[in-house]
This record gives C-alpha cells, sequence and structure tokens, in this order.
C-alpha cells in the first residue's frame, strides 16, 4: 500500500499531518492542479513530495533556490528518496548522470533551476521521461508586482500547454491577495482551473517588536543579552560591510557570531551556513541572501537592524524564527535614517519600478509606524483581516500614545519652505532640527540661519523627538527627500499641514528604559 499516510510514516518518519497538507497532497496525488498559500515553516514541501512519491513518474521541482538544491536532494536521498538536481552549478558529466536516472524511471524528484526550463534541451529530455507532477516552489517569483520577480518564472506559464495531462501544485509562503491572483493568472491556476488552499499566515509564537534607532549596535546587543542569551538568531542588515561589523561587535562581547553575505565566497557562506543549522547559539549577520528555504527549526530571534523594503519581505525574513512553535521574537529598529536611504531608493529605476518600490515601502512604514497591534496589520495585509489584538507585539504590551503633532509638523515644513523661498536653499534633517533648537553650530552660523524667524522655535522637544517628528513625516509622504543628497522638500499634501487643514498624527516613540542589566557572560 502506498497511500499518503503510509508515506509520511515510512519514508519522514512523521505521526501526523500538519493542518492543510493531507487534503493537498491526496488533491495532487489524485491528479488535480493546487495553489498553495501557506506559511514558512508550515510544511509545504511535502506537499509535492508526498504526491510524487504515490504517484508514477518523477515529479520535477522547479526553485530559484539553487544553493539550497544540493542540501535538499540530500536530506532526500538520507531518507531512501532517489533524487537528483539539474542547475547551472553542475558541469556536463554531473548532468548526464541526472538525465540518465530520470529518462531510466529512476527518479522520484527532479529539481530543476527554471532557466533551465527554457533550454529546448530541457523541454526535450523532459519530454522523453514520465513525469508525475510539476511542482512550482517560491511561486510569487512570478508576479511583477511583488517583492521577489524572477522573469524566467513567466515561462513557466507553458508548462501546462505543453504537459496538459499532469497537474501543477504552485507553493508560496508569501502572497498577498493581489499577488495572489496574480500567481494564479499567469499560471493558469485561477479558481475553477485549480484548487486555491490558503493556510492561516499566523505565527502566534512569534513576538513582533519595532523600536526606534538610536545606537543600533547597542540595542541589539542590550536586546540580545536582556532576552537571547545563547540562543540561534540571524541579524539582518542591508550592506555587506555593515554584515561584517555587527558579527565582529557582537563576536567582540561574547557572543559567538558569523558573516553572510553575497562578497564572500561560495565556499565561505556554505561553511558559515552549515555551522548554523549544526551548532547552537551561533547568531548569523546576514544580507538578504540568507536564510531562504533554510531549515532550522529552533531560530529563537530574527533582528532587523535595517528597514526592510516590503512588508512580504519581512515577513518571510521574521517567519524563519520559531518554526518548532516555541516563543521567539521579530525584533527591528529602525529610526529616520531607513526612511530617508528608502524614499531615495524609491526614486531609482523606471516609472513601474518607482511606484511598486513606493508602494512597497509605504505599506512597510505604515507597519513600523502603527499605533495598533502589528500582527492584525500584517494578517489584513496578506488577506486575513478583522483580527483581534494578538497581546504578543509591542503595541499591544506596551499601547504607543498618538498625539496631535500638527504645530510640531508645521514648524518642521516651514523651516523647509523658509530656506527654498527666501534662500533658495535644501538641507538635510540635521541643519532643519538644528535651526529649530536654535542651535548656533558651526553650519548654522556660516550660513546665517540665526537669522531666521523659525531660529530657536522649536524649543518644546528635544533633538530626538524632532527626528521622530521628520521621520513619521516621511513615512507619511508630507514631506519628501531628494534623491542626490537626501535634502528635504516639500510634497503636494505639504500645503494643507502648512495651512492648518490637515491634523497630524505623530505616535511618541516609547522611551527606552534604562539600559537593560547586562547578563552576565557565560
Ligand atoms: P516550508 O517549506 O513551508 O517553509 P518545510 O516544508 O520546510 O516548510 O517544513 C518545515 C519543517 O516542518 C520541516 O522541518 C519539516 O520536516 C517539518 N514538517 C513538515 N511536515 C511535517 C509533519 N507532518 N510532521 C512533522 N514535521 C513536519
Ligand atoms: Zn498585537
Amino acid at each position: 500500500m502506498n497511500t499518503a499516510t503510509e508515506v509520511l510514516h515510512r519514508v519522514f518518519g512523521y505521526d501526523t499531518f500538519r493542518p492543510g497538507q493531507q487534503e493537498i497532497i491526496e488533491h495532487v496525488a489524485a491528479g488535480g492542479d493546487a495553489l498553495v498559500l501557506m506559511p514558512t515553516g508550515g510544511g509545504k514541501s511535502l506537499c509535492y513530495q508526498i504526491p510524487a512519491l504515490v504517484r508514477p513518474g518523477t515529479g520535477v521541482v522547479i526553485s530559484p533556490l539553487i544553493a539550497l538544491m544540493q542540501d535538499q536532494v540530500d536530506a532526500l536521498t538520507a531518507l531512501g528518496v532517489r533524487a537528483g538536481f539539474l542547475n547551472s552549478t553542475q558541469d556536463f558529466d554531473e548532468r548526464q548522470l541526472v538525465e540518465a536516472e530520470f529518462l531510466a524511471g529512476e527518479l522520484d524528484l527532479l529539481y530543476l533551476a527554471p532557466e533551465r526550463l527554457r533550454l529546448e534541451s530541457t523541454v526535450r529530455l523532459l519530454k522523453k521521461g514520465a513525469i508525475s507532477l510539476f511542482a512550482i516552489d517560491e511561486a510569487h517569483c512570478v508576479s511583477q508586482w511583488g517583492h521577489d520577480f524572477r522573469p524566467d518564472y513567466l515561462a513557466l506559464s507553458e508548462l501546462h500547454a505543453q504537459w496538459p495531462e499532469v497537474p501543477r501544485i504552485a507553493l508560496t509562503a508569501t502572497a498577498t491577495p493581489a499577488t495572489h491572483a496574480e500567481i494564479a493568472e499567469r499560471l493558469g491556476l485561477r479558481e475553477g482551473e485549480a484548487r486555491h488552499f490558503v493556510a492561516g499566515f499566523d505565527r502566534p509564537n512569534i513576538h513582533y517588536r519595532i523600536t526606534a534607532k538610536s545606537e543600533p549596535k547597542r540595542q541589539l546587543l542590550d536586546f540580545l543579552r536582556a532576552e537571547h542569551p545563547g540562543d540561534s538568531g540571524i541579524v539582518y542588515c542591508l550592506s555587506r560591510s555593515s554584515a561584517e561589523k555587527i558579527a565582529a561587535f557582537l563576536v567582540e562581547n561574547g557572543i559567538p557570531a558569523l558573516p553572510y553575505h553575497a562578497g564572500l565566497d561560495a565556499r565561505t557562506r556554505a561553511h558559515h551556513q552549515a555551522r548554523f543549522l549544526r551548532e547552537e547559539g551561533l547568531v548569523v549577520v546576514a544580507t538578504i541572501a540568507f536564510g531562504m528555504g533554510i531549515d532550522k527549526p529552533d531560530v529563537r530571534f530574527v533582528a532587523h537592524l535595517d528597514l526592510p523594503k516590503s512588508v512580504e519581505g519581512y515577513y518571510q525574513e521574521t517567519g524563519r524564527a520559531g518554526r518548532d512553535g516555541l516563543p521567539a521574537t521579530a525584533w527591528m529598529a529602525y529610526g529616520l535614517q531607513d526612511v530617508v536611504q528608502h524614499r531615495r531608493m524609491a526614486l531609482e529605476g523606471d516609472e513601474q519600478h518607482r511606484r511598486r518600490q513606493a508602494l512597497h515601502l509605504d505599506a512597510m512604514l505604515a507597519l513600523c509606524e502603527t499605533v495598533t497591534c502589528r500582527r492584525v496589520m500584517l494578517l489584513d495585509y496578506f488577506g486575513q483581516p478583522g483580527g483581534s489584538p494578538c497581546g504578543n507585539c509591542d503595541t499591544c504590551q506596551t499601547p504607543p500614545e498618538s498625539w496631535d503633532g500638527t504645530v510640531p509638523a508645521q514648524k518642521v515644513l516651514s523651516t523647509v519652505l523658509r530656506l527654498a523661498r527666501e534662500r533658495g536653499q535644501k538641507f538635510g534633517v540635521g541643519q532643519i532640527v538644528d535651526i529649530l533648537l536654535g542651535k548656533t553650530t558651526a553650519k548654522v552660523l556660516q550660513h546665517g540661519h540665526d537669522s531666521l524667524t523659525v531660529f530657536g522655535i522649536g524649543t518644546e522637544l528635544g533633538n530626538a523627538e524632532w527626528h521622530g517628528v521628520a521621520r513619521q513625516l516621511l513615512a507619511q509622504g508630507l514631506l519628501a527627500v531628494e534623491p542626490n543628497y537626501g535634502a528635504l522638500v516639500l510634497t503636494d499634501a505639504s500645503a494643507a499641514v502648512l495651512r492648518g487643514q490637515h491634523e497630524v498624527r505623530l505616535r511618541r516613540d516609547p522611551r527606552r528604559p534604562a539600559k537593560a542589566a547586562s547578563a552576565p557572560k557565560s
């Protein structure tokens, strides 16, 4: 007997299915098409692996994660599953061997990089063998509006035309309702053509927290010492050099850490990844290149020191924490410079790219600045509206005050306006705040900014608070930055604020608690 449940026990050694798995597996095993939306760690792999084992022929898995194919195949082989892969990292002989196995009907699963399907030779090869199903992993890569578009994925719409009788299952952990619809459209898996399985996206064991950035390295260290001493985790940052620096900083402070980014050679990267999977209590400081498809169940925290580009990316990265279902933390420090930098990056590229970037960024900033439950907002974003406050995020646990920031907003905007109108000048946030605070710095004196009527009109707030005001004005689109130097400029929406026609609601950044008592080094 070769039923799904029997394969689950015998091959994979698991007692029961995870929620959703059985239905999906039985549908695909019976030859149906499926579109599966399931959060990271939900157990998507089994949804195509078991049908591939139950059905005659080879299951062909399209995956963009070339770097992981070897690991995936090794893991399957260890379970006695006959698996192979074809991608650009292999030499001719290695490919020949896999192709021969496929043609001889000796493979249960064949992993393929999407670009291989564009090759005439690959299509010819597949035509000659017996295929049990096509699994399209990371299916959101077909969405042009998504955050991870890959042109090679567009060609996957051809699969159905070429192999009309072979079932297809597309899977993703990251899809807003719009992306979901686009995947179905582009892959020919619309409702009616295929069954859609949408699992709950909530990860209730993950505690979400987004804090104002002041001294990022120190804040990270305090967070790790206070809440995750000795735990495994991932720290994300944007640049290679900061990944190196932060890793070195953690090591100096007694926390075992390794960098991981595209600037390291493949062997070092593979070595660091292997150590992360194997060792306990290791922290990897990575650029976004790390973690896709990595299955380490006991990642206890994911920390972001820079703002991710999109909520999809953020949720996917934070989803790598707590796959074992035990408590885990998604922690982020975010500040004014993040907004400035991302607003500037969102000004690059062609019109469509800019619009896409701006939409992604606005959603990300709204999540950062919200005064309501972060989880409710995240789930709403992924198409599960109407949740109640979760009690396991920072805004639930210490509700931030919101306040009427109209007057401070007007002070910032009119300073920007005066510099432009009266002096024909543009400056960055630092100078604007110095003017508001009435500081006679060298730069203020040099430009004669102490004679502006707005000089010193903002002593009711401190330096950090003014930065918070400017950050939120940028986040809300009431202020903009110029691409080149990051100077502040007004937007169309600024005028209504200056005229008093638009109330500006701001979030009061919770004061940082007095430095957490450092845990003793172990
Ligand atoms: P995803 O691709 O959705 O992120 P995976 O397929 O990598 O998730 O599965 C996540 C983890 O859960 C893996 O360690 C996998 O072995 C495990 N897993 C999947 N299904 C089951 C199950 N039915 N019972 C126990 N563990 C499971
Ligand atoms: Zn909450």
